[in-house]
């Protein structure tokens, strides 16, 4: 059982005016794959460090398997790293690399061999054992990594972007085996990505930072559907979640509550009505809007400034009362610029920020 207890980090590096991390805590379960995810600078690589050794905190704990390894050198962690660098030994073979680890353990050879094969083949290396790095693609030097990681029975697992360096197609396929791979071996891992698609991808839960603090932790959809601030709205999603200024008008009809988008309104929950008369930001994701060339009763008029075919789906950014907003619709509809179209906003799928804060609205 190994479960990892980060409590209350902080670290400032020399001469640096803000803290790298700020009193982050993060609990990860046994076999649990967390991903850390967070835009350049935010602390993720320093987090992870500290988790490996590799730096200290100025204060703060962390437990690994019941054990405190707070200021134990990397070594004594028992932990395994992927970096985002293959760092594979040019000179020495496939095998070699592999079992470097183990060999350095003193595991004898016999065992090394059984499990330099058994990692080869989880990451079909089979055939190139005794080739050297140089005559690997970058791909297959990354799976060297990898295999020389899952090989010594690490109680964690930290990886820290690992596929940044594959191109685009490349990157898809090895996302998917290490996905496949880590939930097989079931190690407890610490993966740290800027990319929101690999974090939503891999993740049994994403922990979002910015600025040195964790600002969300749950599992990736409810993350992508219900971020907790603009900015993990933003930052989750591509394209990223639609935001509207509006303003709660509780003058409705029946005496119901609107948001008002600057001419045309929408249905808002009865729990905004203290806000009266205040701006809110109201988030929409791009591919919950419905669109129309015909008028729908409720819909909401709009403009199309772009028309963007993305093969699976299309992508249209329209004008509402002046604010943009991205609709992705069926691959099937068309339109084109200066077209009208009317726009469906199921109230479910609206969330609601603090126009001040950009914290999400209670509205339940
Ligand atoms: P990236 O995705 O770019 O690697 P990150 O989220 O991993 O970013 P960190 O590398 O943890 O961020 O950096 C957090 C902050 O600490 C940044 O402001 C960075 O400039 C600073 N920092 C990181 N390493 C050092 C260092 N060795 N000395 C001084 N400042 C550092």
């Amino acid at each position: 059982m190994t479960e990892v207890h980060l409590r209350n980090l902080v670290k400032t590096y020399p001469g640096a005016s803000a803290r790298a991390t700020d009193d982050v805590s993060l609990d990860i379960a046994d076999g649990e794959f967390m991903v850390l995810l967070g835009p350049s600078g935010c602390g993720k690589t320093t987090l992870l460090r500290m988790l490996a050794g590799l730096e200290l905190p100025d204060s703060g704990q962390i437990v690994v398997g019941g054990r405190d390894v707070t200021y134990l050198p990397p070594k004594d962690r028992n932990l395994s790293m992927v970096f985002q660098s293959y760092a594979v030994f040019p000179h020495r073979t496939v095998r070699a690399n592999i079992g470097f680890g183990l060999t350095m353990r003193g595991v004898d050879a016999d065992e090394v061999r059984r499990k330099v094969d058994w990692a080869a083949g989880l990451l079909q290396l089979g055939p190139y054992l005794d080739r050297y790095p140089t005559q690997l693609s970058g791909g297959q030097r990354q799976r060297v990594a990898v295999a020389r990681a899952i090989v010594v029975d690490a109680d964690v697992l930290l990886m820290d972007e690992p596929l940044s360096n594959l191109d685009a197609l490349l990157r898809l396929s090895f996302r998917a085996d290490l996905k496949k791979l880590v939930e097989d071996i079931g190690t407890t891992t610490l993966y740290v990505t800027h990319d929101q698609s690999e974090a939503l991808s891999l993740g049994n839960r994403v922990a979002v930072m910015r600025d040195g603090v964790i600002v969300q932790c749950e599992d990736p959809l409810r993350v992508y559907d219900e971020p907790v601030s603009r900015f993990v709205g933003g930052f989750i999603g591509s394209p990223p979640m639609n935001f509207l200024r509006a303003r709660i008008d509780t003058g409705g009809q029946d005496g119901g509550v609107l948001a008002d988008l600057g001419g045309q309104v929408v249905p808002a929950p009865a729990a905004l009505r203290p806000l009266g008369g205040t701006e809110v930001h109201l988030g929409v994701r791009a591919e919950t809007i419905g669109i129309s060339h015909e008028r729908r009763p409720g819909a909401l008029r709009a403009t199309v400034r772009v028309f963007e075919p993305l093969g699976s789906a299309v992508l249209v950014t329209a004008d509402v009362d002046g604010q943009e907003v991205k609709v992705q619709a069926a691959n099937t509809f068309r339109a084109s610029s200066a077209d009208t179209v009317w726009l469906t906003l199921a109230p479910d799928d609206l969330r609601w920020y603090d126009a001040e804060t950009e914290l999400a609205l209670e509205t339940a």
